[in-house]
């Protein structure tokens, strides 16, 4: 089983000091879209799709916010594009793995229509439903397609003290997805056991690596970003307490990653590289 970094769509609002943490207080940040994509035997799999061909072409179709978020218009970060530079194509594509169904995350779906996608429950009912206060942030055309979604509920499992769903049985890879209340109503962790080591995919559930350290912390833009647009604040913030304990009772078996954080992507990309030249 291999397991691609990818980033799939590059957002540069400005800021750079407030929300990267580093360079200037005017000049461009950079947010990505960290996604995996999984070699495995049965065909690949795709862990969220950050934005989609359609995307690309129209940044309107991402809602207001992203007005702010500035995202770059480059069709080669899709996941569709990057699947098809390793050599496959589309239809390779027969699992779909979602954080959450932020525009962000959803976008590549309309790109990979045959694909199972699957979901934690009551983040579907929170996109496909949603709450006036919830209606700008799901898109409708990300699924006007009709995906082939596939729900999961808790059922008792426990992963790390976490309650977590087991998904995917006949990858011949352990695939958990692991609710991560707070972004959104249904965020959830995608854990996937590679070896003796477990690589959990958080999400939105902090956007900033030393979010996830002992002591935190956090650049002002991000905090700010984080707090205006959660569901459930404290939910978020307890959850990301317990990822911080995860991190510092378990780092050497659970490796963490989040969705828009360059600095894990760079590092994640950078250790990949040196697997492949090994
Ligand atoms: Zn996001």
């Amino acid at each position: 089983m291999r397991i691609h970094h990818l980033n799939c769509g590059t957002m540069c609002p400005n800021g750079a000091r407030l929300i990267n943490g580093e360079g200037g207080l005017l000049s461009p940040g950079r947010i990505v879209c960290h996604c995996l994509l999984i070699e495995a035997a049965d065909g690949l799999v795709l862990v969220d799709t950050g934005l989609g061909m359609e995307d690309m072409a129209d940044r309107g179709r991402l809602g207001g916010v992203f007005a702010i978020l500035r995202p770059r218009s480059n069709v080669a970060e899709t996941a569709l594009k990057q699947v098809e530079a390793l050599g496959f194509s589309a239809g390779d594509v027969r699992q779909i793995v979602t954080t959450h169904l932020d525009p962000d995350h959803s976008g590549g779906l309309p790109d990979f229509p045959h694909a199972e996608v699957h979901v934690f429950g009551r983040e579907l009912d929170a996109a496909l439903n949603p709450s006036l206060r919830d209606r700008p942030r799901y898109r409708k055309p990300h699924w006007s397609h009709g995906p082939r979604w596939v729900r999961h509920e808790v059922e008792g499992d426990e992963w790390f003290g976490f309650e977590g769903v087991r998904i995917l049985p006949e990858l011949g890879a352990e695939v958990l997805m692991v609710p991560l209340i707070g972004h959104t109503l249904g965020q959830a962790g995608i854990a996937i056991k590679r070896d003796d080591h477990w690589l959990l995919h958080c999400g939105d559930a902090y956007f900033h690596h030393e979010e996830v350290a002992t002591p935190p912390s956090c650049p002002p833009g991000l905090r700010f970003f984080q707090n205006l647009n959660n569901a459930d604040r404290r939910q978020r913030l307890a959850n990301q307490e317990r990822l911080r304990e995860l991190s510092s009772q378990h780092g050497d078996e659970v490796r963490l990653v989040c969705s828009h954080d360059p600095h894990e992507l760079d590092l994640a990309q950078a250790a990949s590289a040196d697997v492949a030249a090994a």
